[in-house]
């Protein structure tokens, strides 16, 4: 392995491969990514929905989608290579007044920061739309065009592809041990693999980002969080072309998958923890949520040993933790994006190098993401979290 790299990544997920890219087309490009697995994906990005919206609460949400989500259009030109994108939309639903004046609300800071796609919908268009929903108790919703799904891995690969043509190395089976720092900042990334000499790092380790950087004596608040997702088997009783729907009073989602339904929901009994075993029970918990909105789920099957869960890696305002780490001069963080890292990765990969590379960024204001506004009080909510 190298002895020596001018930025070293911790993680070889969606996010770090986005930085790779990124600084790696910016010029620099002795850029090296340590995964400790032995192929890439087995995180997060590797389980996830790969849902992208829009359709956010915060200004700096919906700015980070609005940089990604024109570059997953565009990915397979730019990058040669698929991201997957499928823009079938993502249709909200509400069955009472708070819930609709409350996507109104975002809506409206949704148009305000240029998204030119989104519409409030009625009941009707909504029923048009996915006819197969129960509609009695549904007063309206809203629904955004150029939202949709990627391909998570297809993305990372492309990212990393096209990362270590310009320049960058991957290196599997490297487990990070150690973060030594010296009178000027970081100095040292010491890994099962050998130690490599830096004085730049990145923290991209997802759901696992809190423990790495225990290593550099930084508490960071990103805590593990199990999700679960329940494909179906081959099901033609809802249309393929159908968009991510969310049922605002139960949190019950789905979208189309292969010849299925892909369907989830963030059961409020669970506990941060690493565990990401499948639980069956959960079948039956998110299928009578399922069919009391779609009651055309009654004669889907499913098979528990299809399904999965993984980690999202959660912050208290739900929102990324970008930027540099305070007090540590050369160390950055790129974690906690609280369910939403597949969709803002591009967005993270150009922030990232902008800061690293240029140390500003006009992307966003990344002072709104960085470590101090925890301990300042200056944090912004993230409530469009599904
Ligand atoms: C069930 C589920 C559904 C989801 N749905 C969506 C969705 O619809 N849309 C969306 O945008 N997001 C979704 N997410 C969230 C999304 O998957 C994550 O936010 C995203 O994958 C984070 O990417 P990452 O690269 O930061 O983390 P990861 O993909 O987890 O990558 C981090 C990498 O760091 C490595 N690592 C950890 N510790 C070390 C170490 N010490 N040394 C070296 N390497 C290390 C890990 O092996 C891992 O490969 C979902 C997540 C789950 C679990």
């Amino acid at each position: 392995m190298v002895s020596s790299a001018d930025v070293v990544i911790i993680g070889g997920g969606i996010v770090g491969s986005s930085i790779a890219y990124q600084l790696t087309k910016a010029g620099c490009r002795n850029v090296l990514i340590l995964e400790r697995e032995s192929h890439q994906g087995k995180g997060s990005t590797g389980k996830s929905m790969g849902g992208v919206r829009a359709q956010f609460s915060t200004d700096v949400s919906i700015r980070m989608s609005l940089f990604s989500i024109p570059f997953f259009r565009d990915f397979e030109a730019v990058m040669g290579h698929p991201s997957g994108y499928r823009p079938q939309g993502y249709l909200l639903v509400a069955t009472n007044d708070r819930h609709m004046g409350y996507l109104r609300a975002n809506y409206n800071r949704q148009v305000a920061a240029g998204l030119k796609t989104a519409r409030i919908m009625k009941t009707e268009d909504i029923v048009a739309m996915v006819p197969q929903l129960r509609s009695d108790d549904i007063i309206g919703g809203t629904f955004c065009s150029t939202d949709g799904f990627v391909d998570p891995y297809s993305v990372m690969t492309g990212f990393t592809l096209r990362a270590v043509d310009q320049g960058a190395t991957l290196q599997t089976d490297a487990t990070v041990t150690g973060i030594v720092r010296d009178s000027n900042g970081v100095a040292c990334v010491q890994s099962t693999q050998g130690s490599i000499a830096t004085r730049t790092i990145v923290i991209a380790a997802g759901a696992w980002s809190g423990q790495v950087a225990k290593l550099a004596g930084l508490d960071l608040p990103v805590e593990p969080l199990r999700r679960m997702l329940v494909p179906t088997e081959p099901f033609d009783k809802i249309s393929h072309g159908a968009p991510m729907t969310v049922d605002l009073s139960t949190g019950f989602h789905f979208r189309p998958e292969g010849l299925g339904i892909l369907m989830a929901w963030a059961d409020p009994q669970e506990k941060p923890s690493f565990n990401t075993n499948f639980d069956r029970s959960f079948v039956e918990k998110v299928l009578t949520l399922g069919v009391s909105r779609l009651p055309v789920l009654e004669e889907v099957a499913v098979n528990p040993s299809r399904a999965w869960a993984g980690l999202y890696e959660m912050t208290p305002d739900h929102h990324p933790i970008l930027g540099p780490a305070p007090g540590m001069p050369g160390l950055f963080l790129a974690s906690g994006f609280s369910g939403h890292g597949v969709m803002h990765s591009p967005a993270t990969g150009k922030v990232l190098a902008d800061l690293i590379l240029k140390g500003t960024t006009d992307l966003i204001d990344a002072r709104l993401l960085d470590y101090n506004r925890f301990a300042e009080g200056r944090m912004i909510d993230e409530t469009a979290v599904f």
